[in-house]
C-alpha cells in the first residue's frame, strides 16, 4: 500500500462521500496516494468522469428508455406473471394492527419496531402477505384451483441505514394456492418464471425468516432479492386458509440494483436525490435545442 510517512493517504471524508454519491465503487474509494496533490488530481478526474456518466444516464432516460429501471423491472414481472396465469390485485397501503397480529407480529416481534404507525390502529404496510392471505381466504371458495394472485406496490419499514435497505421499497408478492404438483417444486419454478425474463443469474438458498420460519431465498451475487415459503403453514389457520400454496416476496429495488450492476439501493429507489440511478446535483450542459422530429 502507498503511504505518506506511516499513514495511508486516502480520499478525505468529504471527497469520499461525494465520489460515493456519484457512483465510485468501493475499491476505487479505498485507493491510497503518494501525496495530497496526487489524491486531489485523482478526485477531480473521478469527479469529472462520474459526473459525465450521471449526465449520460439522465440523457438515455430522456431519449431512449423513458422509464426508470425500477418501473421496467415491475412491468417485466407483471407481464411474466400474467402470462403464467396470475391475476394482479391491488390492496390498501394502510394496514390494521389486527392484520399484523395475525401474522404473529406483536410488540415482542423484531419487525414491530420497524413499523410506521399512522394512528393507534393503522400502519403503513410493512409487507403484502396479510392482504393476500385475506384475499385467499375468499378466493379459495370462489375460484377454481390453482388460485394464482400477485400484488406489486410500496411497503414501509424503518431500517437502520444500509446499502440494501430503503424505508420505502416496492414489494412484489405472489402466491399460488393449490398448485399443480408439489408446492416446493412450484415455488422453485415460480422463481424461474420471475427471474428468467429479467436475465439475472440467481441461486436459491435455504434460510430462516422471523415471520415464517424455514424459507427459501433467491440470491443474486449473494444478495437476497426474494424470500419464499410454502404452505400449509402454521399461520394459515388464523386466516382460514386450508391447502398447499407457494409464495414469493420480491424486492424490486434490489432487482433494479442488480440489473444496473450497482452496489447501492438508494439510487434506484424512489428519490428526489437520484433519478433512475443518476445523481441530480451534477454539472451538465443543457442541449442547445430541441432535436428535429424523428432524430
Ligand atoms: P433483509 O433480511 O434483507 O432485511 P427481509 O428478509 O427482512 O430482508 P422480506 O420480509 O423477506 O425481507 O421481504 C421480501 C423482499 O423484500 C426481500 O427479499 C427484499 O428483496 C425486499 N426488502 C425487504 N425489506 C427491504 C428494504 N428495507 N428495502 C428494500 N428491499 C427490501
Ligand atoms: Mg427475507
Amino acid at each position: 500500500m502507498k503511504r505518506q510517512g506511516d499513514i495511508a493517504l486516502g480520499f478525505s471524508p468529504q471527497q469520499r462521500q461525494r465520489l460515493a454519491e456519484i457512483g465510485l465503487d468501493e475499491d476505487a474509494l479505498a485507493g491510497t496516494f503518494e501525496s495530497a496533490e496526487e489524491r486531489d488530481a485523482r478526485y477531480e478526474e473521478n469527479h469529472r468522469g462520474l459526473s459525465r456518466t450521471n449526465v449520460e444516464r439522465l440523457d438515455t432516460l430522456r431519449t431512449e428508455r423513458r422509464r426508470p429501471v425500477l418501473r421496467t423491472v415491475e412491468t417485466v414481472l407483471i407481464e411474466a406473471l400474467v402470462a403464467e396465469g396470475f391475476v394482479e390485485v391491488a390492496t390498501p397501503l394502510m394496514m390494521g394492527k389486527g392484520a399484523l397480529a395475525k401474522m404473529g407480529i406483536d410488540e415482542d416481534h423484531p419487525l414491530w419496531r420497524q413499523v410506521y404507525w399512522v394512528d393507534g390502529d393503522r400502519c403503513l404496510r410493512p409487507m403484502l402477505a396479510p392482504n393476500l392471505y385475506y384475499l385467499l381466504s375468499h378466493l379459495q371458495r370462489l375460484w377454481p384451483p390453482p388460485v394464482s394472485i400477485f400484488e406489486v406496490g410500496p411497503c414501509f419499514r424503518k431500517e437502520s441505514k444500509g446499502s440494501n435497505h430503503l424505508s420505502e421499497f416496492t414489494m412484489l408478492n405472489l402466491v399460488e394456492f393449490e398448485p399443480v404438483g408439489d408446492a416446493t417444486d412450484r415455488l422453485r419454478s415460480l422463481a424461474h418464471v420471475a427471474m428468467e425474463p429479467l436475465g439475472l443469474d440467481y441461486e436459491i438458498v435455504e434460510t430462516d425468516s422471523g415471520v415464517y420460519g424455514a424459507t427459501l431465498d433467491v440470491e443474486v451475487h449473494g444478495i437476497e432479492v426474494a424470500s419464499g415459503v410454502v404452505g400449509p403453514h402454521p399461520l394459515d389457520e388464523r386466516w382460514g386458509v386450508t391447502g398447499p400454496w407457494a409464495g414469493w416476496g420480491f424486492g424490486l429495488e434490489r432487482l433494479a440494483m442488480m440489473q444496473t450492476g450497482g452496489s447501492r439501493i438508494h439510487p434506484v429507489g424512489r428519490s428526489l436525490v437520484y433519478l433512475d440511478g443518476a445523481r441530480l446535483n451534477v454539472q451538465g450542459t443543457r442541449p442547445a435545442s430541441y432535436p428535429a422530429a424523428g432524430e
